[in-house]
C-alpha cells in the first residue's frame, strides 16, 4: 500500500496546479534520485484524477484505495523486478492496454519504474505512446538518473526533478512548523495568499482597523484546514520574526500570544474567519 504521505509537495503542487487548469502532459519523466517520493507523486497523481472524496485526494475513498494497492484496473505500473532490464515484453501490455477503452475513469496512468533500465527497443516501441497517445493516457517514467534515459524519450516527455527544491527555505520551515507534506501540496500557489497574509499582520501590528476587512478577505483565501494551518504558521513566523525588532517587540509578543489561543481551535470556514476577527481586535480590547 502506498502511503501518500510520502509524495514530495512541491512537485505534487506544480502537478496539481496544471490538473485544475487541464495542462497536465500526456507524459512525464519525473527524475528522483530516491526514486520512492517520485513513485508516490506520481500514484497521488493518478489518485487525484480519481477521487470521489472532498478534499482531493483524501487517499480514502474506493478510488483512492484501489489505486494505492495497485488495484485500479487504470492505473497500471511496468516495474523490472529485479530484472537488469526492462523489454520489449515488458513495454508490449501497455500498448495492448492502450487499444481497450478506461475501464473505470476517463484517462489512464501508466507508470514506468527505473526506466533508465528500458533497452533501446522497448525505449523506441513506447516513442508514439509518449508523443500522440491514441487513447486518454497520462505516462510517467521514473528514473533516478535522467542521463541514462534516451534522448528521444527525454525530448517526448515533460521533466519533473524531484529533490531539486528540498533545501528550498520556506519549504523546509513549512514542514519544520508541522504542516504535513500532503498538506503543502494542498495549498498549492500562494502569491495572493501570501500577499494578504503580510497586509493582514502589518495592519494588525499597525493597529489598523483595515485589519478586520483583510481578515474577511484572507478567511475568503483559506476555505480548507491545512490552508488555515498555513496561514497560522505564516503568521507565527512573521511574529517570532518580529520579535528581533525592538520596536515592535512588545505588539509582537501580544500577537503570538492571541496565535496561541486561536491555534488551539480546528476551525470552519466560519469560525477561522472569526479568529481572524479576533486577533485584528485584539490590541483594542
Ligand atoms: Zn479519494
Amino acid at each position: 500500500m502506498i502511503d501518500l504521505q510520502g509524495i514530495e509537495p512541491d512537485s505534487a503542487a506544480q502537478l496539481r496546479q496544471a490538473f485544475d487548469h487541464k495542462k497536465l502532459a500526456h507524459s512525464y519523466l519525473f527524475v528522483d534520485p530516491t526514486a520512492e517520493r517520485a513513485k508516490t507523486t506520481a500514484y497521488w497523481l493518478a489518485c487525484l484524477f480519481n477521487c470521489t472524496g472532498k478534499n482531493r485526494p483524501d487517499g480514502t475513498c474506493r478510488n483512492c484505495q484501489q489505486i494505492l494497492s495497485g488495484n485500479h484496473p487504470d492505473v497500471l505500473l511496468i516495474s523490472p523486478e529485479g530484472r537488469e532490464t526492462l523489454g520489449i515484453d515488458q513495454v508490449r501490455p501497455l500498448k495492448a492496454e492502450l487499444a481497450k477503452s478506461p475501464v473505470e475513469s476517463t484517462c489512464r496512468f501508466f507508470f514506468i519504474e527505473s526506466a533508465e533500465k528500458l533497452t533501446a527497443p522497448a525505449a523506441n516501441a513506447l516513442l508514439n505512446l509518449l508523443e500522440e497517445p491514441i487513447a486518454p493516457v497520462v505516462t510517467i517514467l521514473l528514473t533516478t538518473n535522467s542521463n541514462q534515459i534516451l534522448p528521444t524519450v527525454r525530448s517526448r516527455t515533460q521533466l519533473l526533478t524531484f529533490g531539486a527544491s528540498s533545501t528550498d527555505s520556506k519549504t523546509s520551515q513549512l514542514l519544520a512548523s508541522g504542516l504535513t507534506p500532503a498538506e503543502l501540496a494542498e495549498v498549492g500557489e500562494t502569491t495572493d495568499l501570501d500577499q494578504q497574509i503580510k497586509y493582514y499582520y502589518e495592519e494588525v501590528l499597525a493597529d489598523d482597523l483595515k485589519s478586520v476587512v483583510t481578515a474577511y478577505q484572507l478567511a475568503a483565501l483559506a476555505p480548507s484546514h491545512a490552508i488555515q494551518k498555513y496561514v497560522l504558521i505564516q503568521l507565527k513566523l512573521k511574529a517570532q520574526a518580529g520579535l528581533r525588532q525592538p520596536a515592535v517587540q512588545m505588539a509582537n509578543m501580544k500577537f503570538l500570544a492571541g496565535l496561541v489561543e486561536v491555534d488551539k481551535l480546528r476551525f470552519s470556514h466560519v469560525n477561522f474567519k472569526q479568529a481572524l476577527e479576533y486577533l485584528a481586535l485584539q490590541g483594542k480590547r
